[in-house]
């Protein structure tokens, strides 16, 4: 059986470094917001090249405590309306409205599957104040062309790159593209933890503020609670877990690209559509998607013969029950890229030999 995703074999690597840190919090038994969330928090900042980094109980949550931190600011207030890919994972979404504001779901380019200018500015009206791009799968979004309509229409560019920490764009990292990001550390993700976890990047000093209170009861000072807050902390022993694994963040994201363009150069099969990719950093592959006519055959024949996949996402967030106010949205686009996609394995620690295996199976489909 080749695994989609081996977390076991890929935590295994760090096993004794992990051992270690948790017997030093075991002697520490310091449990939340110590030194090491503030030394993953500095080396996070400065690993995407930002002045700040936040820790937060997980992605969603950095998502939304950029939102509120902005209504907290006075930048952005109930029902300002925010641009979201209409193909993102659903808490893309759920931020938006966890934090009061409403989601314009906006079609993705089928190529990139990431948002395009020209859907944004076919759908873009002035109660429009924020874009949320997703570098879906890995895959850094149009960022160049989005930042410049987002300077001049004054709306506030954020990211979120939970699939895509360590991809880089000539003008930088994600995580620094925009006026704030945010990151998961679910432990699937490229840099993942052994459990929940998220931060959020920026450069603004006042939101770096206002985050630090909201994510921990409006409170710096212990029983002094200055805002109405909430409880978003990374914990010490995930933030330990993951100045470890940070190191090789890189040379991970680089065995992703490597395998990618092994599956680019290799598969041959018109039945096959394979992704876009120009080569350099700017994609991390979280996930290598492809796209086929027959889904429900491919994916009985990847089955057959061993070879595991997953869909990123089957169903799209305007057609999810929880979303039903959006079910009449009419987003063939996404609707259509949700019944063609499949996402084949693709993982640091996969072995060459699986990678030709599955590149075997592909090409005999
Ligand atoms: C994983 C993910 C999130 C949410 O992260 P959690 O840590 O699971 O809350 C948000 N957006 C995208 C695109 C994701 O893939």
């Amino acid at each position: 059986m080749i695994k989609f995703l081996d977390l076991h074999k890929i935590n295994q690597r760090f096993h004794t470094e992990f051992e270690a840190a948790f017997k030093q919090s075991l002697k520490e038994s310091h449990y939340i917001l110590g030194k090491n969330v503030t030394k993953f928090e500095n080396a996070f900042a400065n690993y995407c090249g930002t002045q700040y980094c936040i820790g937060t109980a997980n992605g969603l949550d950095a998502l939304t405590l950029i939102l509120k931190g902005y209504i907290h600011l006075g930048k952005l207030e109930k029902g300002d309306k925010v641009i979201v890919p209409a193909n993102t994972f659903i808490a893309t979404v759920l931020s938006v409205i966890h934090a009061g504001l409403e989601p314009v779901f906006i079609e993705p380019n089928s190529q990139t599957y990431n948002l395009s200018l020209e859907n944004i500015k076919q759908h873009y009206t002035s109660k429009i104040k924020v874009v949320i791009m997703v570098h879906l799968y890995g895959q850094i979004a149009d960022v160049e062309n989005i930042s410049e309509f987002a300077r001049q229409n004054n709306l506030l560019l954020i990211e979120d790159a939970a699939q895509a920490h360590g991809a880089e764009s000539v003008t930088g990292r994600t995580g620094n593209l925009s006026n704030a990001a945010a990151f998961s550390f679910y432990p699937s993700k490229n840099l993942g933890a052994l459990g929940d976890g998220g931060a959020v990047t920026t450069n603004d000093s006042t939101l770096n503020d206002a985050i630090r209170l909201l994510r921990n009861y409006g409170s710096k000072e212990k029983y002094n609670n200055q805002i109405v807050g909430f409880n978003s902390r990374l914990d010490e022993i995930q933030a330990s877990f993951l100045n470890i694994k940070l190191s090789t963040l890189d040379s991970d994201n680089q065995r992703r690209r490597h395998i990618a363009k092994t599956y680019l150069d290799s598969i041959i099969n018109h039945k096959i559509q394979l992704p876009n990719y120009n080569g350099s950093k700017n994609h991390v592959f979280y996930a290598f998607v492809v796209e086929v006519d027959d889904r429900a055959d491919f994916s009985k024949y990847l089955d057959n013969n061993a070879v595991e996949w997953l869909i990123h996402y089957p169903i799209p967030p305007h057609k999810q029950r929880a979303l039903v106010s959006f079910s009449h949205l009419n987003l063939p686009i996404t609707e259509k890229i949700h019944k063609r996609i499949i996402s084949l394995p693709i993982s640091p620690v996969m072995s060459n030999e699986d990678v030709q295996n599955v590149i075997q199976v592909l090409n005999k489909y």
